[in-house]
């Protein structure tokens, strides 16, 4: 409902027509001035970010539709500046947080749990936030400005230990209901919110095209009503590694699939669809160095590595996690099996590095890279719908073949109509 009287402050996407209808007729359009849209209801957009600076003082600044509450704390190795705020829309354009001026290198931006949104400033010197406040801006909007002011390694380090701990994404994802037999399949889009993953030169993020993918997966899946399907993030929301394997024990689950896309910009002509199965000792140096780049996501997202808690060891646990590996190794080879005729394999397209996410001991867990995102051919056909259909078909004929060996000797699940 738009009533015509609405000031300008309040122009929301839905009556966006009607008022400058109005504003013309007005003469407001004559000014020459080109209105912002604003999106619909309560939530707040950022239309833009300009950063500037010197060797002493940088200065970030985001306009936003109106003002909001925003909390700055410090991190370091690497050095950050971690903005929580409320829930943002950022419709900047993609490439808006690669800019560097001052102490500042790059920054990101994204939601970070349901109704939560953080910036991460990545600091190429050591800086304190001087300053961080709201003013007003042109045309009603709030500009939310965050002062940088650089200082010495020790008041940095200071600085950092008095600075308040990281706040703890919290679960985006519900269990399954238990009294249905049927297999659980986790799917496990990577990355999401704050956290874009790998990014392509055109400005693509790993976490949109992971879920995608993701998402054709789970309607396949559960199209053939063989599976319960479980998303551990339904959104653009970060959630943090060790939460996503909670998800996956929490809910029993039978099957864990993470999905993502590898990146390597000084190959471009390196290209193929790879999965690897949790394992402490590498299968290779690539693998590892893979696993150790996945394994920094939380750390992208301003999450202390040190705040989770590894696996406890237990000689039990142990055991079941080598059983459970096991498992997760068949399936990865049924896996490059079914995809091998849709998708070209990389040079060893089944390996094994200790990724933070195929750490339950109790669920048979695989990662995927479906391509290369540096490569211009895998993006071709991460992108492409045809693609996605033979490729998720190609997945879901392998989860099939893994239940099939599975369940037998158990009594047959119930299937839905
Ligand atoms: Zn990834």
């Amino acid at each position: 409902m738009c009533v015509a009287s609405v000031a300008l402050k309040q122009l929301v996407w839905a009556c966006a027509a009607v008022v400058l209808v109005a504003s013309s007729a007005s003469g407001w359009a004559s000014a020459g001035r080109v209105p912002f849209l604003r999106p619909l209801g309560e939530a707040v957009a950022a239309v833009a970010a300009t950063l500037t600076g010197d060797a002493e003082k940088t200065q970030l600044v985001f306009t936003l539709s109106r003002d909001v509450a925003a909390r700055a704390f410090l991190m370091d190795r690497p050095d950050r500046v971690i903005v929580d705020l409320p829930e943002v829309n950022f419709h900047l354009p993609a490439n808006a947080g690669q800019n560097r001026a001052g102490v500042v290198s790059s920054f990101r931006y994204g939601l970070f749990a349901p109704g939560r949104s953080r910036i991460v400033i990545d600091l190429a010197q050591p800086a304190l936030v001087s300053r961080i406040d709201a003013a007003a801006g042109d045309d009603g909007f709030s500009l939310l400005r965050i002062e940088l002011t650089r200082v010495d390694r020790l008041a940095f380090r200071k600085a950092v230990e008095t600075s308040p701990a990281a706040m703890t994404a919290s679960r985006s994802a519900q269990p399954a209901g238990r009294s249905d037999a049927r297999p659980l399949v986790v799917i496990d889009p990577g990355h999401g919110g704050i956290d874009p993953g790998a990014v392509t030169a055109g400005g693509a993020h790993e976490k949109d095209i992971v879920f995608g993918f993701a998402d054709r997966l789970r309607r396949r899946l559960e199209s053939t009503s063989r599976y319960r399907v479980l998303m551990t993030r339904d959104q653009d929301v970060f959630l943090p590694l060790d939460e996503r394997v909670r998800i996956a024990r929490d809910a029993k689950a039978d099957l864990f699939v993470s999905i993502h896309a590898d990146s390597i910009s000084a190959a471009p002509h390196v290209r193929g669809f790879t999965v690897y199965t949790g394992s402490e000792q590498a299968s290779d140096k690539e693998s590892q160095r893979l696993a150790e780049r996945e394994n920094k996501a939380d750390a992208a997202a301003g999450l202390d590595p040190e705040g989770s808690p590894g696996d406890v060891a237990d000689i039990l646990q142990d055991l079941t996690l080598r059983e459970t590996r096991s498992f997760s190794q068949r399936f990865a080879q049924k896996l490059v099996g079914a995809i091998d005729p849709v998708m070209a394999l990389s040079k060893k397209p089944q390996r094994q590095a200790a990724f933070r996410v195929l750490r339950a001991p109790d669920v048979p867990s695989v990662l995927v890279e479906l391509g290369y995102l540096s490569s211009r051919e895998d993006i071709d056909l991460l992108l492409s719908e045809a693609w996605r259909d033979r490729s998720t078909a190609a997945m879901a004929a392998a989860i099939d073949r893994f239940f099939a060996t599975r369940m037998a000797g158990r009594p047959a699940a119930p299937v839905s109509p």
